[in-house]
Formats: C-alpha cells, structure tokens, sequence
C-alpha cells in the first residue's frame, strides 16, 4: 500500500516544483550563454602595506554583468557554474585575463603582486600546471607575481594530492594562499603537509577583533603564520580600529572596504597612476 502511494505521489503534478526546476534550468542556459557571450568581468580589489597604506596587489574576483539583472557578484553563480563543469572554462579566462592585466601595471608598477582564486575542479584539473604555465608565457607576467589562492576545504578534498599539485605548481616560481584561513577544521594539522606561501585570514575573525581587548583568533592565527613562516593577509577590514589593531599585531598587509572596494581595471589604473602621483 505504501509503495502505491509512493508511486502516486511521485506522479502528481506539483507546479511549484515545476516552476523551480524551470527556472533553474533556464539560469543554466543563461549562465552557458553568458561565458560564449563574454558577459563576465575581473574586478581588482587592492591589497595594500599596512604600514604605508599602499597598494601592493590585487585579488582578481569575477562578476558577471548580466545584460538585463545588471553586475552579478560570485556568490550567485560560482556554485552552479561548478556543478555545471564550466569553471574550468571560466576560471581560465579569469586567470588570463588577470594575469594580462597585471602585465600591463607592470610597467609603470614593477613588482606588483596579482592574487587569483582556484576553483575545486581547476585544482583537480591535470593540465592546470600546464596551463598556468602557458598563461604566464602568454602573458609576460613573471611568476613571481602571482599568487594563486584555495581554500582550505578545496585544498582537503585529497589532501595527498593537492600537495602534489600545489608542489608542481610552485615550480613554476608561483606562490600559494590559503584563502578563509581558520574556517576549515583542519588548518594546524594539515599546514605542515602543504607548500603555501601566504595564510588570508578570513574576515571574521578580523571582524571579531576588539581593539585592546585580550586573545582574538586573528592574533592566534598570526602567531601560527609567524611560526609556519607565511604571509599573513588579513580579509575583510572595514574600518581604522581594525587596521591599527592588525598593525598593532604586525600583520604586513591587508585588504577590505576600509582601504578599497573591488572595481573595475580602469578604475584600479586611475589608482595607481594616483599613488604614483602622490609618492614622486
Ligand atoms: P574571497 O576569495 O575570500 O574574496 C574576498 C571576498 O570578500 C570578495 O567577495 C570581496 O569583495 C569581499 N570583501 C573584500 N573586502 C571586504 C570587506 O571589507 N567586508 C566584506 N564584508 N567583504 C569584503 P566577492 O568578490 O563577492 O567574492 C566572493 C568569493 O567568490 C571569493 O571569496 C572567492 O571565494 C569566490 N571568487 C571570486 N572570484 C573568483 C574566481 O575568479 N574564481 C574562483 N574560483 N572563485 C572566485
Ligand atoms: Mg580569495
Ligand atoms: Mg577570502
Ligand atoms: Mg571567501
């Protein structure tokens, strides 16, 4: 009798569910579209000395400037792109895109540095040493300057294997990030067997951070990138108290609304012909 049911109910129409998958499988079209159509954008937020207050670098983030819903943030449509096998395809374009781009402010700004985010299926991919290799030679970029981040819960997926990847892509003279830094579960554990370069805090916990207060887990993980040797980067630093506390903890350097938001390369030009401006 249950089974009858069962059967029953999988047959009756439910025009909500209808709906549901219609639009999703519309958003699917729309998103294959949008990558043949060049409808996505790299915008540049700036990583700054904390000290100085100077832009360093960037972290390249993409949106997608949807014809008629306007500049899309990630969030919205990473996780289906993923789902859907295109972010091979997309992050590729994002990561020569980028790295062209950061070829060019070299020449009136050498040595400055571009961060850009791996995706789970592009750290799977086999050929992405291959591939970064030929965007660099591409390009121009020296490898040196760029810094290629992951996750924590991307870099687990096969921590064994990661190490290897990650290996070989240093040979190329790129350095890694651990991008979130703290929200994975396994950071301490798993620091040691991975050959990363620069530790970003996740902006929570700098969020989290009182000036003048005791103990945060921004300072505890200061400390672990003192001792593991990495870079700390704190994410996420939206106001002065956050960036004198973090300078107080001598972290080197920093991104986050207080400094810059995210925007487009020109504007990121105008920028730095700015600074340039301003320190000659
Ligand atoms: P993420 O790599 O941790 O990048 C930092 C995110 O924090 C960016 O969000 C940035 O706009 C935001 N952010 C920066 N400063 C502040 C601040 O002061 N306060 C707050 N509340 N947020 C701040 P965005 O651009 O929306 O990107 C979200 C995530 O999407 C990124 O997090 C990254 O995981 C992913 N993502 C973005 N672009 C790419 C890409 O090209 N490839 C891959 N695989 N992932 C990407
Ligand atoms: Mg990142
Ligand atoms: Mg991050
Ligand atoms: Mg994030």
């Amino acid at each position: 009798q249950a089974k009858a049911e069962g059967k029953g109910l999988a047959r009756r129409f439910d025009p909500a569910q209808f709906a549901a998958a219609e639009s999703r499988r519309r958003e699917e079209a729309d998103l294959r579209r949008a990558l043949d159509a060049g409808e996505f954008e790299v915008h540049y937020q700036p990583i700054v000395d904390l000290e100085g207050e100077h832009t360093v670098g960037v972290e390249a983030l993409v949106r997608w400037n949807h014809p008629e819903r306007g500049m899309i943030p990630p969030i919205a449509f990473l996780d289906m792109a993923e789902s859907l096998g295109l972010l091979p395809r997309l992050g590729g374009w994002v990561l020569e895109e980028a790295c062209r781009q950061a070829a060019a402010w070299q020449e009136q700004n050498p040595g400055f540095e571009l961060n850009v985010n791996l995706s789970a299926s592009q750290l799977g991919n086999p050929d992405l040493v291959e591939e970064v290799r030929g965007v660099l030679d591409r390009t121009g970029l020296p490898p040196s300057l760029l810094v290629l981040e992951l996750t924590e819960s991307v870099a687990l997926v096969d921590l064994v294997e990661s190490a290897r990847v990650l290996g070989a892509l240093k040979t190329l003279g790129v350095r890694i990030a651990l991008d979130d830094f703290g929200t994975g579960f396994s950071s301490l554990s798993h620091l040691g067997a991975l050959p990363v370069d620069v530790v970003k805090i996740d902006k929570s916990f700098v969020q989290a951070m009182q000036e003048g207060s005791g103990a945060s887990v921004a300072e505890a993980v200061l400390q672990i990138a003192r001792t593991f040797k990495l870079a700390p980067v704190a994410e996420g630093v939206e106001d002065a108290t956050q960036a004198s506390r973090l300078r107080e903890l001598e972290c080197a350097q920093a991104q986050g609304y207080h400094f810059a938001r995210p925007m487009p390369a020109g504007d990121l030009t105008d920028l730095l012909a700015r600074q340039a401006a301003l320190s000659s």
